[in-house]
């Protein structure tokens, strides 16, 4: 299969706003792969070469060393391409024109998916002495081979800029109309998505076993699953109604999350993103070692920071220091993690998540062995609301943001990948009306004047429409930025800026400057109100209106653990105007 295929494809996706034409070209892209390569062509329309979690080496050089590839390929020197650069704000488009002026020689073969696949991977894994060199000649060869169109993707590919804006959503619907005929047999495909995070492998097994295949797909070790996430409901009341009564209060940690796999001796640690942050918390592959009886076993938990003398729990900014790639032993002495275990997946060739909650509490406490550093999270079996709410005071008091409240009926199984009305979340008020903050992501941003000149002077954020797989404004966060976040947003957003609005972006507002949905943030506001300038559940509430976030500021948090779709949805936004309506008609 012929590379510039894909290119053509990008191409129009690129142009496109519209996400159904996105999901027609992806289509028509994968009628036209073969079988043997279709994961290699899904990583690459998501700017990879692996999922995440396989913690392979990925691309991503620089731009300055890609330049330098350019500049070996088309002969012209480096500094004239950083020039170049500055004319088209990408090296993309830079690489494109010089190409069609300048060639070294004449492309000697006509470039295969497979091929540039290859070399990409070659250059990801190439290191010690003399890789940089290495890197760039195997890159220059590929660029002399490539037709100007073609040079333009690889060139944004290699140094993560591919900018498509291609869902894992959007991608489920192409992969389900191209190989089941129809997108309504999505939802399978997703569940196998979501218990194996492996969108490559989903399209090879269904493009090869089609719709029967996909259903056998089972939870093993080593491959992270999709992580459950809870709804949220500001009063307890309406939390134990919502689970009929049938609930379990947990403390609600501050922390980061851990998915643990355990294979005798060997423990792989993965991150709410799934990446595997094993090397990052040695201390934590140690403790679960010693402390997981299991000899295969997947469990989850919060991983929290604590004082080191007091074991008192730290707040997750703290945490946030343990992610790093060197001085980790240092790190882990200076801040220590302690991990509050809430859930279990899997034990000894035993699929739990289709199982109650009950049933995996239980096995939980049966297969580990507590230690001070390493525990089951504290919870309590009630439907009494002052018996919760003591509960939730004693959690704050400890240091915790509040509850996490999980039902505790015959069908709690555990609902991967999925923000599910089995758990719910109560946190801690903020002294306003809206009474917790969400997770935004960024898709634009308005220019600064007068003291903000030169830097944006508000950010457009939205929420996330799952079932859609959109993004829908919700606010233009304009204060709550601390001079530091002013100085390095600029610099912290560029990466991610675009030409025209995402395809999968909904707005009635035109913003100055759009991004790629990439960036979350945490805001409060004072509360939900009816506005007819954003799109989050436009026409649902009201007709011509939609919902937004009223007097809104940045609480300081990046929320850098969260992707766009795990920000706070459209759905949750409608659920909070309605409670807080619920609260004033009272
Ligand atoms: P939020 O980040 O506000 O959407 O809240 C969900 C997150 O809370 C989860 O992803 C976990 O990282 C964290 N969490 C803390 N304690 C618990 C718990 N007991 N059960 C489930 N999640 C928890």
């Amino acid at each position: 299969m012929k590379y510039s295929l894909i290119a053509d494809v990008y191409k129009k996706i690129e142009a496109t706003t519209k996400r159904l034409e996105m999901i027609d070209y992806l289509v028509e892209l994968l009628e036209h792969t073969s079988i043997e390569i279709i994961d290699k062509v899904i990583y690459l329309t998501q700017g990879k070469l692996h999922p995440n979690w396989m913690g392979l080496p990925e691309i991503g050089i620089a731009e300055k060393m890609a330049a330098k590839a350019v500049s070996l390929a088309i002969q012209i020197s480096t500094e004239d391409i950083m020039e170049n650069i500055k004319k088209t704000g990408d090296l993309g488009i830079s690489t494109e024109n010089l190409l069609k002026m300048n060639r070294l020689r004449e492309p000697t073969t006509q470039l295969t998916v497979t091929k540039v696949y290859d070399t990409l991977d070659e250059v990801s894994k190439a290191s010690g002495p003399g890789s940089s060199k290495r890197k760039i000649e195997k890159l220059a060869t590929l660029i002399m081979d490539a037709l100007p169109l073609e040079a333009r993707y690889i060139i944004r590919t290699v140094t993560s800029q591919l900018r498509l804006g291609i869902g894992d959503m959007t991608l489920l619907d192409a992969l389900a109309i191209a190989f089941t005929g129809s997108k309504e047999n999505r939802g399978v495909l997703e569940r196998t998505y979501n218990i194996t995070s492996d969108l490559g492998n989903v399209a090879k097994t269904v493009a090869w076993k089609g719709i029967d295949g996909i259903k056998e797909a089972k939870v093993v070790v080593g491959k992270p699953v999709r992580m459950m996430l809870a709804q949220r409901l500001s009063t307890v009341e309406e939390i134990i109604g919502k689970l009929a009564g049938k609930c379990s209060a947990e403390y609600k940690l501050d922390g980061e999350r851990f998915q643990l796999h355990k294979q005798d001796k060997r423990v792989n640690i993965y991150s709410r993103r799934l990446e595997n942050i094993t090397s990052m918390y040695p201390d934590v592959v140690q403790l679960a070692v010693s402390s997981i009886k299991a000899k295969e076993a997947i469990v989850e938990g919060e991983g929290v920071a604590i004082q080191a003398d007091t074991g008192e729990l730290k707040p997750f900014q703290e945490l946030m220091q343990r992610r790093r790639k060197y001085r980790i032993k240092e790190m882990a002495e200076k801040i220590p993690v302690a991990v509050f275990l809430f859930d279990c997946l899997y034990v000894d060739g035993e699929d739990l998540t289709t199982k109650p909650y009950t049933i995996r509490r239980k096995k939980l406490e049966e297969i580990v062995e507590e230690k001070t550093r390493f525990l089951i999270t504290p919870s309590k079996i009630s439907r009494n609301p002052s018996e919760i709410r003591k509960f939730f005071d004693e959690a704050i008091s400890k240091g915790c943001e509040g509850l996490i409240i999980k039902s505790t009926s015959l069908n709690s199984i555990y609902r991967a990948g999925a923000r599910s009305w089995l758990w719910v979340k109560w946190k801690r008020s903020y002294q306003s009306k809206m009474i917790e903050p969400v997770d935004l992501t960024v898709v634009g941003a308005f220019m600064g004047r007068g003291k903000r000149a030169g830097t944006y002077g508000a950010l457009l954020t939205t929420a996330y429409d799952k079932s859609n797989d959109v993004f829908r404004t919700v606010c233009k966060v304009g204060s709550g930025f601390t001079d530091n976040n002013l100085k390095n947003m600029l610099k912290m957003f560029n990466k991610h800026i675009t030409t025209h609005k995402n395809a999968r972006v909904d707005s009635i507002l035109k913003a100055d400057i759009w991004f790629k949905p990439a960036i979350v943030m945490e805001v409060i506001g004072d509360e939900i109100t009816l506005s007819p300038v954003h799109s989050c559940a436009f026409n649902n509430i009201r007709k011509e209106s939609g919902l937004a976030i009223r007097f809104p500021r940045f609480t300081g948090r990046w929320r850098t653990d969260k992707s766009p779709e795990d920000s706070t949805s459209v759905n949750e936004i409608i659920e909070m105007y309605r409670s807080q309506l619920k609260k004033t008609t009272k």
